[in-house]
């Protein structure tokens, strides 16, 4: 068949998961046997999202091939289990960067190079990259932002010209908000009305609307939306909070949204997705009564989108495990000796969060300390992992003013160093060690029984490494290099001999678990702080 392409939008106002609703297609038309990959154009001025501080749009999250991406490509691996790449998310930043050193190379011969046609073009290659590759049925495309914001207005153009230039093989789904006002009682569609206008001037005719909403709507009132926005009546379709992302794939389907899409695309509505694998999880979220206590110390605690993969990792690894996931974010900058027992105490388990730089980093050492002094099970991810090693060459080595060179580049034991390659980067984006290695664990050891495997691939996304000439003193007192890359010998694993479950990965293990696949680490880990 020919590539079909689903462009989503969203407007009135941002964050009314426009990621969640392109997923939840996604896995829909997926269990119906379609072969579908998701896209995100996003329209700040930064290259990627590496350089971006999390307080500015979450986590970043890194893909097989090593780009540091929108927290977004999260939630698309973990509802469809795909691997996006590079080409999956483009920032306005990249689309210009593109275009000026085509204008340099000389390959506009002498034009002015304009917004239209030349960034619109950009943003169209862009786009029809992925269905030229052949490999897929559907491109869903997600447009950050929101209508009527300056940023967005050339991809709007783009996407128009795609329409008109491929007609039924591209639809619009456009999302928006339905405010509920207490005091009046009354639940308002005005503010859509005007954001499909919005659209309809820019030349665009949604073909779908899904509308948030906290209070659920009226027949009447889809009716009037569908009226007014000259939409179908079956395609505005609610979108109402659910108590778990994971539902709204069912609450989309129930409501017809895959169904609405095939139709607007000629193609043939037969049967019913397969949602029982799903469904299976589902049940387990549902049916688990007993918690699992997990605390998560890091910095980014006022922003949970900061650890987002990090604590869906954790969901999908305690449903399988029939537990319902606690999760407590424990602020790094405010732990020290005096209060560490009292906030670590009731965890089943802790997590010492990825980062960079200082700030907060004393807390995670006093944790640490506490966690292996009380047997606690504790998984260290990237700095975690990092701190976990520091903490032992202080603690355990009796090595004074062991550190690493990203805090403290004169430590006397740089227990932790920047690795070779790293040493003459001057830039800062997209130069850290990312996306998928190969590592080798030691037979028998923890992770590896976790894995049921001693060899396995991870993705990483840092600039330092544990430093080789301590690897051996660390081995002899009880923190065991477990894994290790076979090509350069960095290590990749550091378990503590003699405790329950005290894991640290230089790798993030979370950009790995989906709905359907939990990862293994996690799974492990939550087994273990349930038989704490
Ligand atoms: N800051 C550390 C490094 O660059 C760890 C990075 C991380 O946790 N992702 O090595």
């Amino acid at each position: 068949m020919e590539t079909k392409y689903l462009f989503v939008t969203g407007g009135v106002v941002s964050s009314l998961g426009k990621g969640i609703i392109s997923s939840s297609l996604a896995l829909l038309l997926q269990a119906r046997g379609y072969r579908v990959t998701i896209q995100k154009f996003d329209p700040y001025i930064n290259i990627d999202p590496g350089t971006l501080n999390p307080y500015e749009h979450g986590e970043c999250y890194v893909t097989v091939d090593g780009h540091e991406c929108d927290l977004d490509l999260g939630h698309y691996e973990r509802f469809t289990g795909i691997h996006t790449t590079k080409a999956n998310n483009i920032t306005t930043g990249r689309i210009y960067q593109n275009v000026i050193e085509r204008e340099r190379r000389g390959d506009y011969l002498g034009k002015t190079v304009q917004i239209i046609p030349h960034v619109t073009d950009e943003i169209k290659r862009c786009v029809k990259i992925l269905g030229d590759t052949g490999d897929y049925d559907f491109i869903i495309t997600e447009i950050g932002g929101t209508v009527g914001d300056i940023e967005s207005t050339p991809y709007l153009e783009a996407v128009r010209q795609l329409k008109w230039e491929m007609g039924r093989n591209v639809e619009f789904i456009h999302l928006t908000y339905v405010p509920y006002l207490k005091a009046a009682k009354e639940l308002k569609t005005k503010p859509t009305q005007h954001s499909v206008k919005m659209l309809q001037q820019v030349g665009i005719q949604p073909d779908i609307l899904v509308l948030r909403t906290e209070v659920e709507l009226r027949e009447s009132m889809l009716h009037k939306v569908a009226q007014f926005c000259n939409v179908t009546e079956q395609a505005v379709i609610q979108s109402l909070d659910a108590p778990s992302i994971y539902e709204v794939p069912l609450m989309m389907h129930a409501q017809g949204l895959d169904r609405i899409v095939l139709e607007k695309a000629g193609l043939p509505v037969e049967g019913e997705p397969d949602m029982q694998a799903w469904m299976h999880f589902l049940s387990k979220v549902e049916g688990a009564t007993e918690k699992v206590r997990i605390g998560l110390v890091g910095k980014y605690v006022e922003l949970q989108d900061a650890y987002k993969s990090i604590s869906e990792s954790l969901s999908h690894a305690a449903a399988y495990n029939d537990r319902k996931l606690e999760l407590v974010y424990i602020h790094s900058e405010k732990l020290d000796e005096s209060n560490v027992e009292e906030k670590l105490k009731d965890m089943d388990g802790v997590i010492i969060a990825p980062g960079f730089g200082q700030r907060g980093i004393e807390g995670k050492f006093v944790a640490l300390k506490w966690l292996r002094e009380h047997d606690v099970p504790t998984l260290g991810i990237c700095l975690g992992m990092q701190c976990m090693v520091i903490e032992y060459a202080r603690n355990v080595l009796g090595l004074a003013g062991a550190n690493s060179a990203e805090m403290d580049a004169n430590a006397p034991h740089k227990v932790i160093d920047m690795m070779e390659e790293q040493k003459n980067i001057s830039n800062m984006g997209g130069t850290m060690r990312l996306g998928a290695y190969d590592c080798q664990l030691r037979p028998g050891s923890k992770t590896a029984q976790a894995y049921g495997s001693t060899s396995v691939r991870e993705r990483h996304r840092h600039r330092y490494e544990l430093n080789a000439a301590y690897e051996q003193q660390l081995e002899e007192a009880g923190l065991k290099c477990v894994g290790k890359n076979p090509d350069t010998q960095l290590v990749e694993v550091v378990e503590a001999d003699g405790l329950r479950w005290f894991v640290g990965t230089q790798y993030h293990p979370e950009y790995q678990s989906t709905v359907l696949r939990p990862h293994p680490l996690f799974e492990a880990f939550i087994k273990a702080a349930i038989t704490k």
